[in-house]
């Protein structure tokens, strides 16, 4: 009987025992020459993100790390669900040819499918016809992501969520995915002029306001993020959920709430890196978001008396892509100072 799998081909069949084969798969990657992986942990979320392939540790790599959680783990055991599936798709496109020529020799059927056994009497045709062979699915891949380089190994990398290790080095990079998501907004903001030309002054006047609030809210996730783990060091994921709940809840949204809350419990002074003129100008532009997201940018006839009475003086008012680009600066500065205090092993921008 002849062997079920062909040696060599494109997968490199090899046959290893009796009834054993290898083969190796390459998993196709994105446009960019992206390859998806996943977390082991099946608690980790999102635990999804991508590698490129020959940068970063390219000798010698034997360990790997999750982005998210830091699980650390074989390189090979990062594979994603859509990446097995393929893989298992690929071998049993393999084995179903194989089974076919099989099947074929053993009959000894011509190409036909078709043979045709004795005569007069008694005759019988065996016919065989393959199944269908499966359609072989590329990994299904998210377009949203956030791409980086870590600054330790230079692997290019992408995730998807608030991450902080390097998938490679393992290097707590947090303060590096903090600025690229400024950057963002900063880009956002350098595009206002043209979409004020293309699209009218609202349209542009939305996009700073959008900006402001992605400022804020950067601002707020980077510290609920650095808070959830530092307290995760003395307490069960259920407690620091509990304490995030009680004794945070959106306190990070406002500068001087932030204060107060990170010194109760950090013990460590989260401005310190402003000077008192830098402390304020922050506060002032944070404090702008207020009547943007309570009047969702509608102004009343009572607002627009108390600016030309000059009670409100325009610019303090209005939000500009002058104090978004200045507030996200600000931010950087903050947050790229005390992180490191918390977390010593951090690298710092
Ligand atoms: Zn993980
Ligand atoms: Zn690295």
């Amino acid at each position: 009987m002849s062997d079920l799998l062909r040696t060599g081909g494109p997968h490199n069949i090899k046959k290893t025992g009796r009834d054993q084969y290898s083969m190796s798969i390459s998993l196709p990657t994105d446009e960019d020459g992206m390859l998806a992986r996943e977390c082991p942990s099946s608690t980790c979320s999102p635990g999804y993100f991508k590698i490129k392939p020959g940068t970063g540790i390219t000798e010698g790599h034997t360990e790997a790390y999750c982005p998210y959680c830091c699980h650390k783990d074989e390189p090979a055991n990062f594979t994603t669900k859509a990446q097995l599936k393929y893989a298992e798709q690929i071998a049993y496109r393999e084995v179903s040819d194989g089974l076919d020529r099989m099947v074929k020799n053993a009959f000894d059927l011509g190409p036909s499918g078709k043979k045709k056994i004795g005569g007069g009497f008694l005759s019988m045709e065996i016919s065989y016809k393959p199944g269908t062979k499966p359609t072989v699915w590329r990994p299904f891949e998210e377009v949203l992501r956030r791409d980086l380089v870590c600054p330790k190994c230079t692997l290019a990398h992408s995730v998807f969520g608030i991450a902080t290790w390097c998938p490679d080095c393992g290097s707590d990079i947090f303060l590096t995915h903090v600025s690229k998501e400024y950057q963002v907004v900063k880009l956002i903001l350098s595009d206002v002029d043209n979409r004020k030309e293309r699209l009218g002054a609202r349209v542009a006047a939305r996009d700073i306001e959008n900006a402001l609030e992605d400022t804020v809210s950067i601002f707020e996730a980077v510290l609920r993020s650095t808070t959830r783990r530092y307290l995760r060091s003395a307490h069960s994921p259920q407690e620091v959920e509990e304490i995030l709940k009680r004794r945070i809840g959106n306190k990070y949204q406002s500068i001087s709430l932030a204060k107060e809350v990170a010194q109760q419990e950090f013990g460590i002074p989260l401005f310190s890196a402003l000077s008192p003129d830098e402390y304020q100008e922050f506060e002032l532009i944070f404090e702008k978001r207020h009547p943007i997201t309570h009047n969702l940018g509608i102004v009343d006839r009572k607002y627009l008396e108390r600016v030309a009475s000059g009670e409100l003086e325009g610019r303090e008012v209005r939000v500009t892509v002058e104090d978004v680009a200045r507030a996200a600066d600000l931010s950087l500065k903050v947050l790229s100072d005390f992180y490191p205090r918390v977390f010593s092993s951090a690298v710092q921008l």
